[in-house]
């Protein structure tokens, strides 16, 4: 970050001639579904180690062309974000705390060796996809426009050390309400046999390495009739499912969210507890053990358990299962309760407190 502010990037913008009708987009945005269908658009910046952000553009969505050898192939020098545009009642474009995402993506650069996008190129990025393609932002109940900001290492080199020359993309998805027929509450594998993350590892960084290791636990979770999986660290302290964090409701009023370097710091869970701080609930961040949980269940002191990430929003956890028991978790309104407060700020139905919102 640097004190004076940045001038904005020049975009140069390539409109898709091949861009769909308004009647194609209408039916492609009927049923979204999540993470099939692409606008007709996609944003670039290059960089090097030389020349730094260079050649910022809008150009029609479509395949990349890569050298075989580029580093991203080979070693995963890989980050991303994930961050959603709502349509307002007045038809106005607007998106939640971007200024979060830029700097979670700049931390997950640190980590892996990429450079660190500015904030103010982050936004911009968002802001020039959403001129083009803003028609593309969907206006049905819980309906969203998914952007995925995304950053490799293109270099061609095969030798092991950060690449010189990266790209920056950002797609948009357009997605629907996440469930259809009411939130249900989740299932939830624990994984004792795969660890997400290691102490000093990549954890906190959103890369793509960390979901690939996730993939072999989750499909162990379908396997055992589970809807994700929930991963320890190796002290036995709860983490967070593979892509959303758990929060803990306890009878005193307290609020507890795990914390750790290892787990991704989502936006939706700060928002969340921030509204929890509003309505009077003292949060704490701190480790929270496999046993804590298990004994607060039991003993009544737990009252409710909840997942929260981008996609989608907050999930009530029902059941914790593993090989060898089944702990029926206790459903609450908390959690609900604070689903709507958030979504009625994302979505303009209530005021913006704390000034999350940036109109795009
Ligand atoms: N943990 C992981 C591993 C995730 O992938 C995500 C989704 N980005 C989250 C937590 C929740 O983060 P956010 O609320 O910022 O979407």
């Amino acid at each position: 970050t640097t004190e004076t502010e940045l001038a904005p990037l020049e975009f140069s913008v390539t409109k898709n001639l091949a861009a769909r009708s308004g009647a194609q987009r209408d039916e492609a945005l009927a049923n979204p579904g999540f993470g099939t269908i692409f606008t007709d658009h996609m944003v670039d910046i290059c960089w090097s180690a030389r020349g730094g952000w260079h050649r910022p553009r809008v150009q029609p969505y479509g395949p990349i062309s890569l050298d075989p050898a580029a580093a991203v192939l080979h070693y995963g020098q890989e980050i991303f974000e994930g961050i959603k545009a709502y349509r307002h009642a007045d038809g106005s474009i607007h998106t939640f705390r971007p200024d979060q995402n830029a700097a979670r993506l700049q931390r997950s650069a640190r980590r892996m060796a990429l450079p660190e996008l500015p904030a103010e190129y982050f936004i911009q990025s968002l802001r020039e996809l959403i001129a083009v393609d803003g028609a593309w932002v969907p206006s049905g109940e819980d309906q969203s426009l998914y952007l995925r900001p995304f950053m490799f290492a293109k270099e061609a080199f095969l030798g092991v050390r950060p690449a010189q020359k990266v790209a920056y993309y950002v797609i948009a998805s357009p997605a629907g309400s996440y469930f259809k027929g009411g939130v249900k509450p989740v299932r939830i594998w624990l994984s004792e046999t795969h660890a997400r993350a290691g102490r000093g590892g990549t954890g906190a960084a959103k890369t793509g390495g960390n979901y690939a290791s996730s993939l072999l636990p989750q499909a162990e979770a379908y396997d055992k009739g589970c809807d994700q999986v929930v991963f320890l660290d190796q002290d036995g302290n709860v983490e967070e499912l593979g892509g959303m964090n758990v929060v803990f409701v306890f009878k005193d009023g307290r609020i507890v969210t795990p914390e750790s370097d290892s787990i991704l710091e989502g936006i939706t869970r700060n928002s969340l507890l921030q509204l929890a701080e509003d309505r009077g609930h003292t949060v704490e961040r701190r480790p929270v053990s496999l046993q804590e949980w298990r004994d607060g269940v039991a003993s009544g002191d737990i009252i409710e358990v909840f997942a929260c990430g981008t996609a989608a929003v907050v999930t009530p956890i029902g059941a914790l299962v593993t090989a060898g028991y089944e702990d029926v978790q206790p459903l609450g309104d908390l959690a609900l309760s604070l689903r709507e407060e958030l979504t009625d700020i994302q979505y303009g139905r209530a005021t913006d407190k704390h000034n999350w919102l940036y109109r795009l």
